[in-house]
């Protein structure tokens, strides 16, 4: 009789648990079928949702389609058709390169996917679990683009689904993701539905202030200061738009009711990434001053040898070669932007 103690894990098991990872939450995984579809060029993404994602999700777009040939492997975890070799990585493009998220959305449900390209005829579709198409791809109705549609969605992580169910967060994070993709590319038409209302729908005609005033409120549309600033030494662009700081006090009777709080989006290279390279120099700049910004929404463009995106599946978080000195080059900035607006403020109160 042996002795050994150590096993190799299931393989079930294994893809369950790296499912797990990428798709912490249903928000992560509308994330990431959003990207897919922004990856496929598409200039209209309309996502649905029900009950936070659980019971259903789905993002539909009329990008470019996934052939029929390719249905096979879309769900088969490390299989992409954008990164081909380790040095890819260096200059990715894409949103995606792993080719992790259909998979690991197929262990944690059921997934169904409609597609179809252009030369084709018509649309095809099929079902998806555990990785592996279930059976072979059906013509369907359906226009140019894609949609994948997740029922069940933690079927088999009871405890994950219960969490969720009983943090009502869920559909509030989903709702700041497609904000921030709105934002972000104003040229792109949006629509969120949870349950059965629609919670908005951009135009996707390019306008950035028309999807602030949509999404924000015209109070804060109507008094936007641009950002622009270009590191030779730390080679970086920083741009993008931030309100006019108020006073708290202030803050707190404005009419920006429909983001709850404050809105900050950070890009990295075209990557929606967690904000605090901005939100530490913003804070260290307004709080003296008992101010706060309601919206903020930059695009950092940094020499990609100098960032790292492939730190987590769900890629959220860069790693910066140096952070310390981008946020204090960001920091001086910002400093010297809203003292010279309360500086112009005053001149023109007391002329
Ligand atoms: P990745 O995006 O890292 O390649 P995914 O698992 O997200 O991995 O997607 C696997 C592949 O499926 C993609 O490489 C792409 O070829 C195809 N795909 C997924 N979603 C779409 C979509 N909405 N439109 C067109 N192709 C898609
Ligand atoms: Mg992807």
């Amino acid at each position: 009789m042996t002795t050994a103690k150590i096993q190799r894990l299931p393989r079930d098991v294994i893809n369950r648990m790296a499912a797990g990872e990428v798709l912490a939450r249903p928000g992560n995984a509308i994330k990431e079928l959003v990207e897919n579809s922004l990856d496929a060029g598409a200039t209209e993404i309309m996502v649905h949702v029900q009950n936070c994602g659980l019971k259903m999700l789905q993002v539909c777009d009329n990008g470019k389609g996934i052939n029929r040939e390719d249905f096979e492997l879309v769900c088969e975890r490390f299989a992409t058709s954008k990164l081909a070799t380790f040095e890819d990585l260096q200059h990715m493009r894409t949103y995606g390169f792993r080719g992790e998220a259909l998979a690991s959305l197929s262990h944690v449900a059921r997934v169904n996917i409609v597609s179809r390209q252009i030369e084709q005829s018509c649309a095809y579709q099929a079902d998806f679990l555990d990785g592996k198409m279930l059976a072979t791809s059906k013509p369907a109705a359906g226009k140019t683009g894609t949609c994948i549609t997740a029922h069940d969605l933690f079927h088999n992580l009871p405890q994950r689904k219960n969490k969720i169910l009983s943090h009502s967060e869920e559909s509030r994070f989903i709702f700041e993701i497609l904000m921030k993709f709105a934002v972000h590319r104003p040229d792109v038409s949006f629509a969120l539905r949870q349950n059965h209302s629609t919670d908005f729908r951009t135009k996707g005609d390019g306008n950035f202030q028309n999807v602030v005033n949509l999404l924000v409120g015209n109070d804060v549309a109507n008094n936007l200061i641009g950002l622009n600033l270009d590191s030779q030494r730390l080679k970086f662009q920083f741009s993008g738009c931030m309100a006019m700081p108020i006073s708290a006090a202030t803050a707190k009777m404005s009419q920006a009711r429909k983001i709850r709080q404050n809105f900050f989006s950070v890009f990295v290279n075209g990557r929606s990434v967690r904000c605090d390279i901005l939100k530490q120099p913003m804070d260290e700049v307004l709080a003296p001053k008992n101010l706060i910004c309601q919206f903020c929404a930059v695009d950092l463009k940094i020499d990609e040898t100098r960032v790292d995106v492939n730190v987590h599946p769900t890629k959220d978080s860069v790693l910066f070669l140096e952070k310390e000195e981008i946020v204090e080059e960001i920091k001086e900035y910002l400093q010297r932007i809203v003292d010279d607006y309360f500086k112009e403020s005053t001149e023109n109160q007391n002329p």
